[in-house]
């Protein structure tokens, strides 16, 4: 799959870029210098939401949609010998932390550290040996007292990122990091940059938006959407690939990187915003898979749904491998089907379409 120079330089500088929940600016400010030349109007909210426009003068507003945030730690309290123990910002995965290293955004700038743990030695191999847990892995920066670490800038709150970045793999995946769900930042962006170097011509306000928060809650997209008030939202998140060991297909349905764009079936899925998504995919022959969600998508798409009395949705996902650890993996073939389904389906959306069931 062949993405242009450009725009692989922009995703990898995107991913590349911490952006963890609540502190997303210097992710969404690369986003924005992207966006810029192919919007007319770009916006940012009072938490950092923002979104770039085309046609800001119509009435008729659709958004697509991705969240910019990552997941990560906050340093949570230092002991009086100098190491740290963390909480959770978003679903960050304890299983994946003894090893790794880590950065810490303190008051001076970026600190290393390391999460530490027992030497298989010290610990034994038996059936009663620890696994990580959040009250027992810690975070060592080389400090030996709480003062020091206090000198080095970093205090309770200071928030934690992993530096690992974005490589390929095989010429057919792009893995890293918080691919979850930058890429959809990527994706929608791309959409923008299309629509201008084909020069089309919407007959609606099209409102590309890049949400904060959404690991912790979807709250990014419940503030913007009662600041656009859209007649239409498309989501694009990210969602399993079931096809990797020890993962329940009965339970998780039947998923896999490189079968194309994830169609969501859920109550917050509006029918006929869906039903123009699976019917574009047909007429442009874009491969796409089936998913099913019950209750809620747990992605931004309940956010709109729910909001402003209601607000026609539907979510295409993209399949991905490892969520939350530091090696998620996506189909490069997706990504590409995913821009291109959301492309077609704009071209195909009019004010005038029945938002009604019956
Ligand atoms: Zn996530």
């Amino acid at each position: 799959m062949k993405f242009e120079n450009k725009s692989l330089e922009f995703l990898k500088k995107y991913l590349n870029t911490a952006s963890p929940t609540g502190y997303e600016h210097n992710g969404q400010k690369i986003w924005m210098d992207y966006l810029k030349p192919y919007v007319d109007k770009i916006e940012v909210d009072h938490y950092g939401t923002c979104y770039g426009i085309i046609n800001p003068e119509a009435e008729f507003k659709v958004v697509i949609e991705a969240h910019a945030d990552e997941i990560s730690w906050y340093v949570n309290y230092i002991t009086d010998d100098g190491l740290i123990y963390v909480i959770r910002n978003g679903g960050s995965d304890q299983m994946i932390a003894p090893s790794k290293v880590v950065h810490l955004h303190g008051e001076k700038g970026v600190v290393k550290g390391v999460f530490g743990w027992p030497a298989i030695h010290t610990r034994g191999i038996n059936s009663d040996e620890p696994v990580p847990k959040l009250d027992n892995i810690f975070i060592d920066c080389g400090a030996s007292t709480k003062k020091e670490i206090e000198e080095l800038g970093i205090f309770v709150g200071t928030m934690i990122t992993y530096p690992d970045e974005f490589f390929e793999l095989n010429n057919k995946y792009f893995v890293s990091r918080a691919l979850d769900n930058r890429v959809g930042g990527f994706m929608i962006a791309e959409v923008a940059r299309l629509l201008k170097k084909n020069k089309k011509q919407l007959p609606f306000g099209l409102y590309i938006t890049n949400s904060v928060q959404e690991e912790v809650g979807l709250y990014g997209a419940n503030m913007i959407a009662d600041t656009i008030k859209p007649n239409i939202a498309i989501v694009t998140d990210v969602t399993h690939d079931t096809s990797t060991p020890m993962i329940e297909k009965k339970k998780e349905g039947d998923l896999k990187c490189g079968d194309g764009p994830v169609i969501y079936f859920a109550p917050s899925v509006h029918h006929n915003i869906r039903q123009l998504i699976v019917e574009t995919a047909k007429t442009n022959k874009i491969p796409f898979q089936r998913a099913a969600a019950s209750r809620a998508t747990g992605t931004d798409t309940d956010a709109f749904a729910h909001s402003n009395g209601g607000v026609p949705s539907a979510l295409i996902s993209l399949p991905l491998r490892y969520m939350h650890t530091t090696v998620e993996m996506v189909s490069q073939k997706d990504v590409a089907s995913v821009i291109q389904l959301i492309y077609e389906t704009l071209l195909k959306i009019e004010p005038t379409m029945n938002l009604k069931y019956h």
